[in-house]
């Protein structure tokens, strides 16, 4: 198989993303890698502490083992570690990357920390990519009122960007780009900063990756878009949460009787690989 910095670096010459989906439980992830078998692409799979502790470190990296064991290139990312330690904790379970979230840390103290974080990966013997964050991108997956007061003054600049690459020796940059995590309810989310993509992807290394955080809600046309200026990965989290949800309550309106778990859940597992397949299919569009 691949390591998911062969596949990142083909999707970066060929300017398609490789999709990210964040999982609570193994009937997510069924539907994320049956979705992804069929568009016939590789897979990035999530999770965040929280979900993460739902589900297990352990019995996360066993379900991508032994879809990786049955042939399928199913990466495994923590999502957000927001302490150097849960870093260490997902390199040393196998995990294929790991994100260091210290957006909310003082730009010196958020490179100390991913530097340690980046340092670790190197150490471990295996090829653990590393992704930083810059710049404010919200916290929530979550169905929000507004837009959050933070993320138009605190989009990431050129010169943040290259700094903060060369000094931890990060693969991996998630930018603040007029990205959100979480979902407007009335509107459309806000639109992505092209013109930043661009310039920040030129001041950066050619064997560095870009990342968008936050894609549920925004266009497809404002995907093309940012994946043509150089994103290379694209999260999508609050997206399936509430296609999960809305597959499992219309199961249970329509047979409210129904108690056999397979018998509803395999709705939400089929509203999940829906949406995962169509978004699949527009990140590797041209
Ligand atoms: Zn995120």
């Amino acid at each position: 198989m691949r390591s998911l910095k062969e596949v990142l670096s083909i999707a970066k010459t060929s300017k398609v993303a490789i999709g990210h989906f964040n999982i609570s439980d193994s009937t997510q992830f069924n539907a994320i890698v049956s979705a992804a078998n069929e568009v016939d692409v590789p897979v990035l799979i999530g999770v965040s502490e929280g979900e993460k502790k739902f589900i297990g470190i352990q019995n996360a990296a066993a379900l991508v083992r032994t879809a990786v064991d049955s042939g399928q290139e199913v990466y495994l990312n923590l999502d957000h570690g927001h302490s150097v330690t849960d870093c260490k904790d997902a390199i040393d379970a196998g995990f294929d990357s790991v994100m260091f979230d210290g957006s909310k840390l003082s730009f010196k103290e958020n490179i100390n920390k991913t530097k340690e974080v980046v340092e670790y990966a190197r150490a471990s013997g295996r090829e653990v990519l590393v992704e930083g964050e810059l710049g404010y991108i919200g916290s929530s997956s979550k169905m929000l009122d507004a837009v959050p007061e933070e993320v138009e003054s605190a989009m990431t600049t050129v010169e943040q960007a290259r700094e903060f690459v060369e000094t931890t020796g990060v693969d991996i940059l998630a930018p603040s780009v007029g990205n959100i995590h979480g979902m407007l309810k009335s509107s459309g989310n806000p639109k992505l900063d092209i013109e930043r993509i661009t310039q920040i992807r030129d001041a950066l290394p050619d064997d560095i990756f870009m990342v968008l955080h936050g894609g549920s809600g925004i266009s497809d046309s404002n995907f093309t878009e940012s994946i043509e200026a150089g994103i290379n990965i694209v999260h999508i989290n609050t997206e399936i949460r509430r296609a999960y949800r809305e597959g499992i309550e219309s199961a249970l309106k329509n047979d409210a009787e129904q108690i056999a778990p397979y018998k509803y859940i395999n709705k939400g597992r089929d509203a999940v690989r829906a949406v995962v397949s169509a978004r699949l299919k527009l990140f590797i569009k041209k």
